[in-house]
């Protein structure tokens, strides 16, 4: 088993990640976050959030609709541009995207029906031969909308729009608002997260290239100036992989990749990736783009408002440039589990860093059949809830538990013994050293929030 089917496999197992409407046989390229995976995607959200807004006086936050009125994913240059080129097999009549399958060929012995890598491109990059496609077999690419449609009102013909397929247009079209009723002032960044929708031809690689996915971005405004726009552009590309390396992802697993400007996207100046080496290579999950006045250009002409800032201080109005920094959460997310995925003799440990990690401490009585440590535990527990993310294991011996607190990250384990009943004093249990501490109940609550901030 590869690490990512290793990955899969747990997500099930414990409680991380299903496949979408599974009991239907699934919805391809959607995923389902469980008990202990929705709590690691809050965690990975929640970090942003508090890096990028909470603790900084130039970033606001918005949350906008997911459904826009239509003229503004025109504004954007989406409905034209949000385009990837397909290729067609001429045998099979199967649609792809030519990159995707060069790329899966690489994987594949030449002429070999026998494809055992990336199961999921199987189907697509197979012909009907039972062999990868014939590149001679393949027609010229053509371009493919990733836009997902939607109808809304009642009365027919209902209305076509757009599930947004990106984030940003809800920020932009709110420029204007988030300036009149803040007295945030340029440069200053509106930061957002929800959800995003592509029609992608290839779902795969589990959530990495999904069909629904949620992003986390700031469109950072600055005045409209080169030297602005390389230094704002080179402090976000320095911020943001500070970032991931704070929150533990190891240095030598991530990279900067510059965009040649031919495969630039149609609004950006400047554009670079973090990306991640992932157990398929190296793939972005997240871009640092300089988009410059583009949006809020196009969104002035379509919309027919004066979108101009007015900069009092110099004097001047003008539309401000845009350096954009755009996460995806689940790419985040499950680059966060691999990475923290480690394999020992005897057990398996997911490295979390501890403020992400689904739970922050786990709460054991060492007996199920003695009242007096289950009713002590029991009382431990509830009384830590309100502080950290708990949870509450008394099945099996301890050993057991140990191991299934292992596999989804929990930092440290708290059993109640018979001596606790004498010396008000716990055992804690920390998940990386193995090593057990005992601390007295009153001190408990200090002991995790000194482990957690370190
Ligand atoms: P790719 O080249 O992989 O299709 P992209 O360059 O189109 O990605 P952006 O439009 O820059 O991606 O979106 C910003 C971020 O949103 C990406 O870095 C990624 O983390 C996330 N993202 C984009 N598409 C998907 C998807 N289909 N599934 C999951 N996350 C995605």
């Amino acid at each position: 088993m590869d690490v990512l089917e290793k990955i899969v496999s747990l997500s099930k197992r414990r409680g991380f990640i299903f496949p979408g409407s599974e009991i239907y046989g699934g919805l391809g390229g959607t995923w389902d976050y469980g008990p202990v995976g929705c709590l690691l995607k809050k965690n990975v959200k929640d970090e942003w959030w508090k890096d990028m807004v909470s603790l900084r006086d130039d970033i606001v936050g918005v949350d906008a609709a997911i459904m826009m009125n239509p003229r503004a994913w025109e504004a954007s240059g989406h409905v034209e541009a949000f385009v990837d080129p397909l290729v067609e097999c001429k045998i099979c009549h199967k649609r792809f995207r030519e990159d995707h399958f060069k790329e899966f060929l690489k994987s594949v012995p030449v002429g070999v029906g026998n494809v055992a890598p990336k199961k999921e491109y199987q189907d697509l990059f197979i012909c009907s031969n039972g062999k990868p496609h014939a590149l001679e077999k393949l027609t010229e690419p053509r371009v493919f909308n990733l836009l997902v449609e939607s109808l809304i009102g009642v009365t027919e013909p209902k209305e076509k729009i757009y599930l947004r397929g990106e984030i940003t247009n809800g920020v932009h079209v709110n420029f204007k608002n988030v300036v009149d009723s803040t007295r945030i002032k340029i440069p200053f960044g509106i930061a957002q997260i929800g959800k995003a929708f592509r029609n992608e031809i290839t779902p795969g690689n589990f959530t990495f290239r999904s069909r629904e996915f949620e992003q986390m971005e700031v469109q950072y405004y600055i005045r409209p100036d080169e030297k602005e726009g390389e230094k704002w552009f080179q402090y976000w590309k320095d911020n943001r992989m500070e970032w991931y390396l704070k929150l533990g992802m190891k240095k030598e697993n991530l990279r900067f990749r510059d965009h040649a400007p031919s495969e630039r996207a149609h609004y950006a100046r400047a554009a670079t990736d973090i990306e991640y080496n992932a157990p398929w290579g190296w793939s972005e999950f997240m871009g640092i783009h300089h988009r410059g006045d583009w949006d809020l250009r196009r969104h002035q002409e379509y919309s027919g408002r004066d979108l101009r800032y007015k900069d009092l201080e110099r004097n001047e109005e003008y539309i401000p440039w845009d350096i954009e920094s755009s996460a995806g959460v689940d790419r985040s997310t499950l680059f966060f589990l691999i990475d923290s995925f480690v394999e020992e003799e005897k057990r398996i440990v997911l490295r979390l860093h501890p403020r992400l990690a689904p739970y922050k401490v786990a709460v054991f009585p060492l007996v199920a059949n003695n009242a007096e440590i289950v009713t002590k535990a029991h009382t431990i527990y509830k009384n830590l809830k309100p502080f950290f993310s708990a949870t509450w294991d008394d099945r099996g011996n301890i050993g057991k538990r140990y191991f299934a607190q292992d596999e989804i990250g929990t930092p440290f384990c708290a059993t109640i013994d018979h001596q606790t009943l004498d010396d008000d004093a716990i055992t804690i249990r920390d998940r990386d050293t193995m090593k057990q501490d005992r601390v007295k109940i009153p001190n408990i609550v200090n002991y995790i929030k000194d482990r957690l901030e370190k």
